[in-house]
């Protein structure tokens, strides 16, 4: 499963969702007290399992991170979508085109997401975050809301950051991809049929 993390990578560079440093996945499995992140900076289309960072996570959630190790900068938004470990789980960040165009553009990916059953069949879009500032204790507390109830319990596999990108969720990298790229296909649709936001009727 570490392998899929740089082909993940790989496939979101090849696709234009990313540029060469940006993005991070997270890999957790279950009952581990392992955690898997990208590296910070690195670039993504070489990333391969050596590559890629072990962290602790103790069973306060909290990561010890040694000396000399850069895990990634959306380390925070990662952690706490970790922090629950009762299944295996990949977290993906990645900044998809067509997902942020059309948040750029006015969509609402949640109202949107109920109109295509492409995508509401098999993924949970959750509420947008707003534009919060990359790497940020806020963007990370932000998306990590978008995902979960008040208990804590993750309800939703996608939340789209604004003017930034899109967190998923889900038991392998590849599994995340597709939340990603069922809702990418949709906005991209969307995008080209020239409808706007203020005049949308939902298809009945
Ligand atoms: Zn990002």
């Amino acid at each position: 499963m570490l392998t899929a993390i740089g082909d993940v990578m790989r496939r979101a560079y090849d696709k234009g969702w990313i540029t060469t440093r940006d993005g991070n996945i997270s890999l957790r499995r279950k009952d581990s007290d392992t955690l898997y992140i990208t590296p910070s900076g690195w670039r993504k289309t070489i990333i391969h399992p050596e590559h890629v960072v072990r962290l602790k996570m103790g069973d306060d959630g909290e990561l010890t991170i040694p000396d000399g190790v850069t895990p990634s900068g959306e380390l925070e938004m990662h952690r706490l979508l970790q922090i629950e470990n009762s299944a295996t789980r990949a977290v993906v960040h990645l900044h998809p085109t067509h997902i942020v165009a059309a948040m750029f553009a006015g969509w609402d990916l949640q109202r949107l997401a109920i109109s295509f059953p492409e995508v509401s069949r098999y993924t949970r879009v959750g509420p947008s975050v707003p534009v919060l500032p990359a790497t940020s204790k806020d963007l990370a507390e932000g998306t990590y809301n978008a995902m979960t109830d008040l208990m804590g319990n993750r309800i939703y596999d996608i939340v789209g950051q604004a003017a930034h990108g899109v967190c998923a969720v889900a038991k392998d990298p590849w599994a995340a991809y597709e939340h990603i790229e069922r809702l990418d296909h949709i906005c991209e649709i969307v995008l080209k049929s020239g409808v706007r936001p203020d005049n949308f009727a939902k298809p009945v």
